[in-house]
């Protein structure tokens, strides 16, 4: 409960963190000892962080090839978890009240994860459950909260219907199909490798592809053209796509009548034509979660926090690194046929 006045243990002088003083390549992430971790304001709290998750817009940020860049010098990272040292008077989570010493995963966070203490709004913190890790629970906010928001918000995706999850094996897409499979949908997944199917499957999808089988030829069918013929609604509900720049064409041949695309990830354009969605009244719709409003937020969170407790939606960590690595951490992420999520331990 809170008793309206600031609540703080611990300090906030002398934690470690990444500094990148210009953007650059990812050596340009340098460990520093000392640095200073703000006090909080009335709305934020501080938390002791034990790790760190590391996502593909970390590395986008970092090298100065992003739409909205920090302020140098900066300390990266969003997402995190870890235990609440400091509490503003007015701090709240969407889903309740923010105790010191209170176990969190952290999204959004102000003064970047890459750190052993950082500053959050309220808002983008949420008590943790005992079942997960320290670890897993960093594989939370980035992730899980961008797939809730994906498939509750912007595809409205219902029980029943069928949800390809294009790009199913990273943080994202794994996340995406437990939400999916959790919300009584059917699920399709693709990965690259043997590895990454076989996580896709693990997290619940009913049938899982290679990227490429969703392409179709000129000159017939593919693995997943097969799968559609014969099914009582011809093609998929949704699709939340990891590439838009790659598959979104192909995405309005796999959609249904009615059928909505959500556009997670891109890297690069591509020439598009709109007469399979003129075809079928489907839609493609972008997001972001930067664009999240305070009540998508609180949905989002809710349906998170629910999924992790109830035991159908758990990240899957697919590599723990020391803070020092942040720049091998940088150049992996951004490899494909990994699994899951890297996290770095504060
Ligand atoms: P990640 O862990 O690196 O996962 C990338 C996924 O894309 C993997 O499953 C990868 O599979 C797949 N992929 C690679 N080539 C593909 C292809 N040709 N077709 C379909 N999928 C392909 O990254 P993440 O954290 O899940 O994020 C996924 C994307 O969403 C990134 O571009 C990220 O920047 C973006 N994102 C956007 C938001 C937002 O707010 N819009 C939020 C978070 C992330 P294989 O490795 O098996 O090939």
């Amino acid at each position: 409960m809170s008793t309206g006045a600031a609540q703080s243990a611990g300090h906030a002088a002398g934690h470690t963190g990444i500094v990148v003083e210009a953007f650059g390549g990812p050596d340009v992430m340098q460990v520093r000892p000392g640095l200073h971790c703000p006090e909080v304001g009335p709305s934020q709290v501080r938390i002791a962080l034990d790790f760190a998750g590391v996502n593909p817009v970390d590395t986008y940020i970092r090298s100065g090839a992003y739409g909205v860049l920090p302020s140098l010098p900066y300390t990266p990272g969003f997402d995190g978890s870890g235990v609440i040292e400091a509490v503003g008077a007015e701090a709240r989570s969407p889903l309740g009240a923010l105790r010191v010493g209170q176990r969190v995963w952290v999204c959004r966070s102000v003064t970047g994860t890459y750190a052993s203490a950082c500053v959050c709004e309220g808002s983008s913190v949420c008590a943790a459950p005992d079942s997960l890790s320290g670890a897993e629970l960093a594989g939370v906010g980035v992730p899980c909260m961008t797939a809730a928001i994906a498939l509750l918000v912007h595809a409205r995706a219902q029980r029943g219907e069928r949800v390809l999850v294009h790009g199913a094996s990273g943080a994202v897409g794994l996340a995406c199909v437990q939400i999916a499979r959790g919300l009584g949908c059917e699920v399709w997944g693709t990965a690259s490798t043997q590895a990454g199917q076989d996580a896709v499957r693990r997290a619940g999808a009913h049938e899982v592809f290679e990227h490429a089988s969703t392409h179709r030829g000129e000159d017939g069918s593919t693995g997943i053209d097969a799968m559609l013929r014969g099914q009582a609604h011809a093609g998929v509900h949704v699709v939340i796509e990891m590439l838009a720049n790659v598959n979104l064409q192909h995405d309005t041949r796999l959609v249904g009548k009615g059928g909505r695309i959500v556009v997670v990830g891109s890297r690069g354009e591509l020439v598009f034509s709109p007469r399979g969605l003129m075809s079928k009244d489907a839609s493609v719709t972008g997001m972001s979660l930067m664009n999240a409003t305070q009540e998508t937020w609180a949905l989002a969170m809710r349906a998170v926090d629910a999924g992790l407790r109830g035991g159908t939606l758990r990240p899957v960590i697919g590599l723990e690194l020391p803070l020092a690595d942040a720049p091998r951490a940088h150049e992996l992420v951004m490899q494909q046929g990994k699994v899951g999520k890297i996290v770095l331990r504060a």
